[in-house]
């Protein structure tokens, strides 16, 4: 018996791994997180499964399922939105399955930050303009260190990456307009990879807020902010015919 934390990826069901649907497949309890899992990803799971929507339930109740299916020597697939390592709540679930002896493996998934920069055919990172993505979030219910706090992420001007925030944009365009200028652009992604729901709305720092409100965005968004949206770069080292590497020896330097 093994609990598989699957990323579903961030909407599609194609997104998925292989290797996640085979443990969907392989697993006669699934647990999904309904708030933002696309349900069509439960296609995969045995007919008979017994499947939770953890939205309504604590870390309590998803453990005591998973002692259940322990129990019956049964797998798991604890299924997660995105990739599970990115605000997935998994380290207190692992904790608890460590303290019961429960095995239990990591099945990545496509985050919605890579699906957001998919959707906005975006590469975060542009030679000669960012070399750096910043994954982070606004404070919420869950206090962010001090220490990250978006006014200092700022100054780097890297690639932001801004999860869990929509509904707080004015703040994030405000904080982020010190350092990367009210003309800096700035992507919401809604819905990313979502068929017919997806929308982006394009904007710079200083009316990005606006439009999101007109277009009426609260939640399942990607805030994609910096520079390398311009698409204003310098070519790629690693194509430049001037550029020797280990696969293209033949090339001068
Ligand atoms: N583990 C997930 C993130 C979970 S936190 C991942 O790797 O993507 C939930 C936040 O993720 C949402 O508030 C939103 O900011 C973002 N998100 C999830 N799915 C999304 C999607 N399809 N499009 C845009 N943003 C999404």
């Amino acid at each position: 018996m093994k609990v598989y934390f699957v990323g579903a990826g961030p909407g599609d069901p194609e997104l998925l791994t292989i290797k996640g649907k085979k443990a969907i497949e392989d697993s006669p309890c699934c647990i999904y997180t309904g708030s933002l899992v696309n349900k069509a990803i439960l296609q995969y799971a045995r007919q008979d499964a017994r499947i939770f929507n953890s939205a309504s339930m604590t870390l309590d109740d998803v453990i005591d399922v998973i002692k259940e299916a322990s129990d019956l020597n049964e797998n798991v697939a604890r299924i997660h939105t995105g990739d599970p390592a990115i605000y997935g709540a998994i380290q207190e679930q692992m904790q608890l399955l460590d303290a019961l002896g429960i095995q239990y493996e990591i099945i990545p998934g496509v985050s919605s930050f890579t699906a957001a920069a998919a959707a906005l055919k975006q590469e975060l990172t542009l030679p000669g303009i960012s070399q750096t993505v910043i994954i982070t979030r606004a404070q919420g219910r869950t206090p962010v260190p001090e220490k990250e706090d978006l006014k200092l992420l700022a100054q780097s001007q890297s690639t932001l990456c801004i999860f869990l925030s929509v509904q707080q944009i004015e703040n994030v365009a405000k904080d982020l307009i010190v350092s990367y200028g009210e003309d800096c652009p700035a992507a919401v992604v809604y819905k990313a990879s979502w068929e017919g729901e997806e929308s982006i709305v394009f904007g710079a720092l200083n009316n990005i807020a606006d439009k999101v409100k007109e277009h009426d965005i609260k939640k399942t968004a990607m805030i994609i902010v910096g520079r390398v949206l311009l698409k204003a770069f310098e070519r790629s080292k690693l194509y430049d015919s001037g550029f020797s590497h280990e696969y293209r020896k033949g090339a001068t330097n």
